[in-house]
């Protein structure tokens, strides 16, 4: 019995003198850095507690083991559930209490599906990308930024409906652009060179002018309410920039590698960048939801100026 119990514990670094021990489903265990396979080498900050060499079933099981992706993982299943909630309570409660038209209704429920399946694109590649295959850790990776897109969809989606609410025209122009980009990015994932360290730089490249290309819109938006000074301007223009900043502040950190960076080894299990930008996506989709939900009502409370048609 001692022995089984020391054949499938392993020992957590907690700062520099502390260790923990943890006992670990069989068939699981926790490797270094130096121990994964190339394929899972991505942070060497993170120096252990890596899942590696699993088939399906045990990477399901490693839910519910502490390793450096637990946080990961659970951070955005726990953001899956939130927007599940969001949803159900939006379309039961919220929408009819603000007497929305159908395509509220619609445009509510695809944004909130957007926000759950890339939550649960990420769930699924923090899960299984310690599968011994590296060809299906690659496939749920390419899922994971298929996922990214269509939360920065969803963002859109609902962005544009209600900035454009009284000028249909460019509303349709920014919809069909956004789809269109969006579709692009779609295009470029399935190139086989996508995934590799050679395209690092151009994945961020991508994301980072997919997100900003809606101060394009932003720009657009105020000018047609009558710039800065304007009332709607005011309320509205601050949560696009709130949003904008958690969105920088979120790519800095995952870009980074900080705070492990200065603390290798110390932080593989709590406190990661990667577990930081998570956080920050759940916060930046659900200040987005709150956002929209707001413009919603107040569209509602005040109907389009007369002239807005020729908008
Ligand atoms: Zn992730």
């Amino acid at each position: 019995m001692q022995q089984k119990l020391l054949r499938s514990a392993h020992y957590i670094e907690l700062g520099s003198y502390q260790y923990w021990p943890v006992l670990l489903p069989r068939g699981i265990r926790l490797y270094t850095y130096e121990q994964i396979p190339v394929f899972l080498r991505d942070n060497p900050y993170i120096t252990d507690g890596y899942r590696a060499y699993l088939p399906s079933r045990l990477c399901l099981r490693s839910l519910f083991i502490l390793s450096n992706e637990s946080v990961n993982i659970w951070s955005h299943l726990l953001g899956f559930l939130l927007f599940f909630t969001l949803g159900i309570r939006d379309l039961t409660v919220v929408l009819p209490a603000a007497r929305a038209a159908r395509e509220d209704f619609v445009i509510c429920a695809v944004c909130l599906f957007c926000f759950q399946v890339c939550m649960l694109c990420s769930v699924g590649y923090h899960l299984f990308c310690c599968h011994r295959s590296e060809k299906t850790s690659r496939r749920w990776m390419a899922l994971d930024y298929a996922g990214i897109s269509i939360g920065i969809l969803g963002c859109y989606v609902s962005g544009v409906f209600y900035a454009f609410y009284c000028s249909k025209y460019w509303r349709q122009v920014y919809l069909i652009t956004v789809l269109a980009m969006i579709l692009a990015v779609f295009f470029v994932q399935i190139h086989p060179n996508y995934l590799t360290q050679q395209w690092r730089r151009l994945r961020s490249i991508i994301f980072c002018s997919v997100s900003g290309y809606g101060i394009i819109p932003t720009i657009h938006w105020v000018s047609l309410n009558g710039g800065i000074g304007a009332a709607i301007v005011q309320e509205f223009a601050p949560r696009v920039v709130v949003m904008y900043f958690i969105a920088a502040v979120a790519f800095l950190f995952y870009i980074s590698k900080v705070p492990e960076r200065y603390f290798p080894g110390q932080l593989n299990y709590l406190g990661s960048s990667h577990q930081i930008w998570h956080i920050l996506a759940v916060v930046m989709l659900y200040w987005w939801h709150q956002s929209a939900v707001y413009i919603m009502q107040y569209r509602h409370s005040k109907p389009c100026p007369e002239h807005s048609v020729d908008l």
